[in-house]
């Protein structure tokens, strides 16, 4: 066991956090950062709180960089970094 959570490990758990509709203060107190840092977060994953967040968005890897990032849907297979 390693202390520093793996970036996929990251990403999904803010997904999960996201998607129960929980408030950037209860991530906040949950996560025990403050609610600047969730906001920055999830804005760096992909899923602001100014945007709905579907049930069918997942963890996936980047088909053109493998990395993980937060895919919206079961199309969406290329990160944001690869598409700009
Ligand atoms: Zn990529």
């Amino acid at each position: 066991m390693t202390a520093v959570k793996s970036r996929a490990a990251e990403l999904a758990e803010l997904l999960q956090l996201r998607i129960s509709g929980m408030t950037t203060a209860e991530m906040a107190l949950k996560l025990g950062i403050t609610r600047v840092a969730i906001c920055n977060r999830l804005e760096q994953a992909g899923i602001p709180m100014s945007q709905p967040i579907s049930p069918r968005a997942a963890v996936r890897s980047c088909l053109s960089c493998s990395r993980p990032f937060i895919s919206t849907q079961p199309a969406h297979r290329i990160c944001d970094c690869c598409r700009s």
